[in-house]
This record gives structure tokens, sequence and C-alpha cells, in this order.
């Protein structure tokens, strides 16, 4: 069978490989539909390792049981169902984790051998390339429910990408306003689309300036999901004090934490429990995947579906790859093809905005740097007392004796066990 291998940086290829074999606990499934998520292009770039030479990629498909023919979504975690965090209702964090994809073999291949208890049934008005679109859902899901927002609180997402795109649908679904932030118009124009209610493009005016502008005091919600240090570093300049702030692109970066009192952070993973959800989102119409696709290949042209995902002169969003189908020129590019002019002409970034950026990144406060790679969803606490609110307002050089507790999250979700 054919099969997407990753054979190093830059050189993922389409191989022949031998059929799996699935175990008593496996079934084999047929893939139908695909979708190249930003973790695929940090494998491909070379900025992230964990993927073996040799090994299947691809982590969000969909595909149809070689056993009963039945439509069924993939989800990648592998997890143990008895282990501390098992039985917390947090299978994501598993002991014994795996995730396909990264720590196994994936599923761009031909056919792949997976539990039956990581399927899920495609509802029958729910086509195969959004079901391929079902991570991002999952994942704005989980991290939207453990922010608990409240009704009209301000949300501002850094990064309108897919992840950013479905956290600003999600967000709106709980009745959040939504403030969204990229580089890209193209971009910022689906956010708009998507019911955001300010869009900024953060190369024409200074976003932290911009959000508190509007919020007055910060914004309640900070979500970033464009995955860089930069704006990692960013949030702690746009969110209120006691606000929460999500950081799900990046998890490094040095967090300023004297301009914000008793903030949240959180460092969020995706989570087999959401997927069910997400996809009843699909069939009720109440979440939109479709518009977010902008190409479509079949998965024997992977190597060029991939290259489009890291082409931004593309102006790609999602790039799904699909099997024996005849591939549709999707209707949103032709759209986009139009706004190309508006792009060309957006205004280049002023030395005055770039100077402003740099004055509100850069800071004289004594800086903590979390390196949250090592601890995967854990709430980081800061607090001060009112004097050293002031000592941060005049903004010395001085150690604002800021405490810091790291302790692991346990959000009450139902344990999540399928038959
Ligand atoms: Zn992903
Ligand atoms: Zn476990």
């Amino acid at each position: 069978m054919r099969a997407v291998v990753f054979r190093g940086p830059r050189h993922i290829k389409v191989e022949e490989v031998a059929k799996p074999q699935p175990s008593v606990k496996e079934v084999l499934v047929e893939f139908r539909a695909g979708s190249i998520c930003g973790t695929d292009l940090h494998f491909y770039k070379g900025e992230w390792t964990g993927v073996r030479v040799g090994q299947i990629i691809g982590h969000d498909a969909c595909g149809v049981r070689v056993d009963t023919g039945e439509r069924v979504a993939m989800v990648p975690t592998m997890y143990c169902g008895s282990c501390y965090f098992c039985l917390q209702g947090l299978p994501h964090l598993c002991e014994s984790r795996k995730t396909m994809g990264f720590s196994a073999d994936g599923f761009f291949a031909d056919f792949i051998a997976i539990p039956t208890e990581n399927l899920v049934p495609i509802p029958t008005n729910v086509s195969e390339e959004e079901a391929a679109i079902l991570e991002p859902v999952a994942l704005a899901i989980h991290t939207l429910n453990f922010l608990q927002p409240r009704l009209r609180d301000w949300v501002t997402i850094i990064g309108q990408g897919p992840i950013g795109l479905l956290m600003a649908q999600i967000a709106r679904l709980k009745g959040c306003r939504v403030i969204a932030i990229d580089l890209c118009d193209y971009r910022l124009k689906l956010s708009e689309k998507y019911g955001a209610d300010v869009c900024i493009n953060a190369r024409e005016e200074d976003p932290v300036k911009r959000v508190k502008e509007i919020t007055v005091r910060g914004s309640d919600v900070v979500i970033e999901a464009a995955g860089t240090r930069r704006t990692v570093e960013q949030t702690p300049f746009l969110v209120r004090s006691a606000g929460k702030v999500a950081l799900i692109g990046e998890s490094e970066g040095y967090l300023n934490l004297g301009n914000v009192g008793e903030a949240l952070f959180f460092s969020g993973y995706l989570s087999p429990v959401d997927y069910p959800l997400a996809l009843d989102l699909l069939s009720k119409g109440l979440v939109d995947v479709r518009g977010l696709i902008t190409h479509r290949f079949k998965l024997t042209d992977f190597e060029r579906a991939i290259q489009t995902a890291d082409n931004i002169k593309e102006k790609p969003v999602k790039v799904v790859v699909l099997t024996c189908r005849k591939i549709r020129k999707s209707r949103f590019t032709e759209g986009t093809q139009r706004n190309t002019e508006t792009m060309n002409h957006a205004p280049k970034p002023t030395k005055t905005t770039k100077q402003k950026l740099n004055t509100t990144s850069c800071t004289l406060f004594v800086q903590k740097r979390l390196d949250l790679k090592t601890v995967t969803e854990t709430k980081v606490f800061q607090r001060r007392s009112q004097d050293q609110c002031v000592t941060a307002k005049i903004k010395k050089p001085m150690n604002p004796k800021m405490e810091a507790f790291i302790t692991n999250a346990a959000p009450i979700v139902a344990h999540h066990k399928r038959k």
C-alpha cells in the first residue's frame, strides 16, 4: 500500500510500504480524507522533532472500517484507561500515551490499523473532507471548556490559522466577543466571516494598544494560536488582571508576569474526549470547517500538498488530502484570488509601528522563564501585593518578588470510554 513517510526535514515521501496487520484490539480502516496540520509543517520544516525517520505521518483523518463498511473519524491519542491521569478523566495526559502520527505510525496511508476505541462514527450529513478536520475543532472545544469564559467576555485570539478560526467559532458559540489578530488580511476576512467582532492586522497596528483601547482593562481571555515565541511573550500585555491565557501554538517563551496580577496561564493539549462533540457540532451546522479548506490534493500528491501548505503566497488555510477522488477546485480559493490586490497594497509596517511593538514587547521587569514543554496542561498562578503593583507601574528594573505556583490542572471531565 502507499503511505506518506517522514524521511527527514523537507523530505516527506509517498512510498510503498507493507499493509498493516491489525491486532485483536484493532481494526483496519481504509483512508478517505485527511488534513495537514501546523504540527506536520513544523516536522516538515525541521522546526520540531518527535517523529522518527521512516514513520508514517498524519493525525487528522477519516476513513471506512474494512470489517463493517462504517465511515469513521480516527482519534490519534492512544491511552491505557487505567493510569492516574486516565482515571482522572484526562486520557490525553495518559502516562503511557502514544499519538498516531507523532510517536506511532499515523493516518496518511491507504490502510490504518487502529484500536476500535479510537474510532468515532461520522454522522450521515458530515462529509469525509469535513470529518478530516476534527482535531482543531476538538482542540478548540477542549481549550474553551477549560478557560470557561463568561457570556460577553472578550476573547482575544492571536493567529487566525485553522486553530484560531475554530477557537473564534467556539468562543462565539459560548456567547463571547472575539478579537482576532493576524498578519494576513485573507485570514482576517475569514475571522470576520466567522463572527469576530474586531479584526486586527498586527502589521498595520499595535495589537496591544488596540486591545487595551477596546477592552479598557485588557482581554478577559487570550488564546495564543500563532505558534511563535514573540506572540507567547505578548500574552501578558493583552490579558486583564485575573484573566486567563491559553498557550496553544507554542509552549516556550519569557512571560513577563509583572504586568498582570493573578492571571492564569494554560498550555493545552488535544483530548479524545472532545471528538464526538466536535462531530456533533459539525453535524448540527454549529461549526463550519468546509470554509477553511483552500486546497485539495490526492494523497499520492502529498509532497505538493505540504509544499502548498508551507507557501504563504498560495494563501493556504486548510490543505486536505483525499483518495481516489476527483479533486474539485475550492470555491474559497477562487474567491480569495480577487483579494490579491488588496493584500499587495496593504500598507507596509512603518518605522513607528515597529518601534511601538518593540516598546510593548521589551520590558525592564524581572522576567520569569516558563518552559511549558516540561509540564502539560498546567496552571501557573501569579500573585503580587499592592505595593508591588506600584513598582510595576513606574517600570524600574527591580525584583517584584513574584511568586509562581505550578500545580497540575485537573478539570472535571467525564471519563471517556466507548464500547
Ligand atoms: Zn495537529
Ligand atoms: Zn493512561
